[in-house]
């Protein structure tokens, strides 16, 4: 058992100082919960507490000892850290991320022994893991994930486990499920517990300690009993509640009558890349003096520094950028990007300031004017503020990952080189920037703050729900997305994948675990569009059993529907959807050619629109914005 001990402690993100003076004990062999409103500090608290923040003054001890004055591996054998959304690194097993919880035990030359072994098993069993072992991480639900990252913590066998929100985007089952195997690993194993969650009933439920945090300083802490009570859940939450006990557990439970919204006005971010009810959810602005907060904890979207570290030519048409950046350790949402979309912005001539400044990892941003900002970038002459464009993110990497070119996390982006022989200002700028730039340059991404988004973030459409088979078909311009989406299917899916490119030799080699078929359809100079038609439905017609048992699994597909005309010159062609019954199709790239094959499939095939998706990436003759 171990005491840890936070005193005096003030941490700051650049001069915005987020915890003030704030002394905290986490008693031995107990469970303490912290909670309070978003911005109040409680994350940023975890991560001064590990020693993942340096303090500005103040200091965290370890059983008496100052924490920084603890080696890296002393302190990974003492003190484990789940953050609030961890990346595994590609195609790795349930057993080989539990395994990586024993690195703090071993010396320079790494043998594995005994104690190791009976540690991850102890671990995983403790889980309920162990059946998962061989499995990949990426084809467990949200719950087990989760529980194989607390079986890594736990393998490290540390005195002190801190969790961060470790049930965001968790059903409530799930979040039952974690939670429940914490608290017996703390009543059988006796470790000290520190979470951070924002469910104030769960918190009640397994608190023995709770601590309500409110800008950046305790607001009360106790037995939950003592600790909620409609005072508190007004002053922390600016939440008119009333407190009744829980008639499961006899904890108290707060009952929501609602929000005191005249301190505390709830604004919905913009974000041009994602708009999902979550992620704007996330991302609501509380902070009650309009004071400047931190963007990292506060916009779900965040303005990422990149250095082009490698670029390779792919073929003729397609060129792959890495770029990387320590930024990059806050992008993200956790899980496999799939066809996640991201936007670069491409530099104008006459550059007059950093319009992202508020969204920079290390920014602290007005949260009152924070909702504005896309509106407010719109309206900057574009010579100055440069163009959006939207990109997919090909692959993700973590920072020490054998594939990188750097030592800082990072991203590849394929982009097509579509070059017009006239070049008309403000249009095909992404395609000059790429054919232009080198290694050493730099450029703006805006993307997902993974401490805010998770795996269900709307800038991901890949969701193929319960399918077996599946139809991937684009462009090149889909073809990043397709390539990234093939690497994570597992073995269980198969289907087609079908690539219209412009030449043969803009082919790839793509890997996947999964039996999905690839074929190439080099256009060499045919019309956009016409290959990949005949090649759908040639496939169509040729598969029309597995259509059949498609229809079967949704007999709303039987009555051909009437489509509503989209005109794809004024409006962006995106009908998406999470796929039902076995098939599921994917569709991307020259709104035209999607616009046909959507005909073609919902009209002419009678497919429920609710097993494709369809998405219009570019238009011809038409500029991104
Ligand atoms: C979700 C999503 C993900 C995307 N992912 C990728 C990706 O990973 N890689 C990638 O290269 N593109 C991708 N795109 C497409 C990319 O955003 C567009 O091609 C974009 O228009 C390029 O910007 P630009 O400045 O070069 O051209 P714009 O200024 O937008 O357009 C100028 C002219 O070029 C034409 N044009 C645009 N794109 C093409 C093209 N590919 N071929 C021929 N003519 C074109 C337009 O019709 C217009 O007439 C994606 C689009 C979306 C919506």
């Amino acid at each position: 058992m171990a005491l840890l001990e936070a005193q005096h402690l003030h941490l700051a993100y650049d001069r915005r100082e987020v915890v003030h003076d704030l002394s905290l004990s986490l008693p031995e062999g107990r469970i303490t919960i912290i909670v309070g409103a978003n911005g109040s500090g409680k994350s940023t608290l975890l991560r001064g507490m590990s020693r993942l923040l340096t303090p500005r003054s103040g200091g965290v001890l370890l059983d008496g000892r100052a924490l920084h004055s603890l080696r890296g591996k002393e302190l990974a054998r003492r003190l484990g850290l789940l953050p609030q959304t961890p990346i595994a690194p590609d195609g790795v097993t349930v057993r080989e991320l539990v395994t990586r919880g024993r690195y703090p035990h071993q010396g320079l030359f790494p043998q594995w022994s005994a104690e190791d072994e009976s540690a991850v098993a102890e671990a995983l069993a403790a889980t309920r893991t162990d059946a998962l072992q061989d499995r990949l991480l990426e084809e467990l639900s949200g719950g087990q994930r989760q529980r194989v990252w607390i079986a890594m913590a736990l393998a490290q066998q540390t005195e002190v486990l801190l969790l961060d929100e470790p049930t965001t985007y968790l059903d409530v089952t799930h979040q039952l499920e974690v939670l429940d195997v914490v608290r017996d690993l703390n009543r059988e194993r006796g470790i000290t517990v520190g979470i951070v969650l924002h469910d104030l009933n769960l918190a009640a439920r397994y608190a023995d300690h709770l601590v309500a945090v409110h800008r950046g300083e305790i607001h009360s802490q106790g037995a939950p009993a003592e600790v909620i009570t409609e005072q508190m859940a007004h002053e922390v939450f600016a939440l008119d509640a009333h407190i009744a006990p829980d008639p499961v557990t006899g904890t108290p439970m707060v009952l929501p009558l609602g929000r005191d919204r005249t301190d505390a006005p709830h604004r919905h971010e913009e974000d041009p890349v994602s708009t999902t009810p979550e992620t704007a959810a996330a991302t609501t602005a509380v902070e009650e003096d309009r004071t400047l907060v931190p963007a990292l904890e506060h916009s779900s979207m965040l303005a990422f520094e990149l250095t082009i570290a490698a670029r390779r030519s792919l073929g003729p048409n397609l060129v792959r950028f890495t770029f990387a950046s320590p930024d990059l350790e806050h992008f993200g949402t956790g899980s496999h990007p799939l066809d996640l979309r991201v936007k670069l912005i491409i530099p104008g001539p006459q550059p007059s300031a950093d319009h992202f400044a508020e969204v920079r990892p290390g920014a602290l941003l007005d949260p009152t004017t924070h909702a504005e900002w896309y509106r407010t970038w719109l309206q900057i002459d574009p010579a100055d503020r440069g163009w959006m464009r939207t990109y997919t993110v090909r692959e993700q990497r973590a920072a020490g990952h054998p594939g990188n070119v750097s030592e800082h996390p990072e991203i590849d982006i394929d982009v097509v080189l579509h070059l017009d022989p006239v070049e008309v200002p403000g249009q095909g700028v992404a395609a000059r920037w790429a054919r232009d730039a080198q290694v050493g340059d730099t450029i703006s991404l805006l993307g997902p703050n993974r401490h805010l988004v998770g795996p269900e973030y709307g800038g991901i459409e890949f969701r193929p729900g319960t399918a077996r088979t599946v139809l991937l078909v684009g462009d090149e311009t889909a073809l990043p997305a397709v390539g990234s989406i093939l690497e994570a299917l597992p073995a269980s899916l198969s289907g087609h994948a079908l690539l219209e490119v412009p030449e043969a030799a803009d082919a790839q080699q793509l890997l996947t675990r999964s039996g999905v078929q690839v074929t190439w359809l080099p256009r060499e100079g045919r019309p956009h569009g016409e290959l990949l038609d005949a090649a759908v439905r040639e496939l169509m017609s040729e598969n029309a059993q597995a259509f059949r048992d498609a229809e079967a699994d949704a007999p709303a597909a039987a009555q051909r529907e009437e489509l509503e005309d989209v005109d794809v010159d004024a409006t962006i062609l995106w009908e998406t959807t999470t796929g039902h019954g076995t098939f599921y199709a994917w569709l991307a790239g020259e709104a035209g050619v999607i616009k046909a094959l959507r005909r073609h499939l919902v009209s002419e095939l009678g497919l429920d629109r609710k097993q494709v998706s369809f998405m219009g990436y570019w238009r011809q003759g038409r500029p991104e914005n």
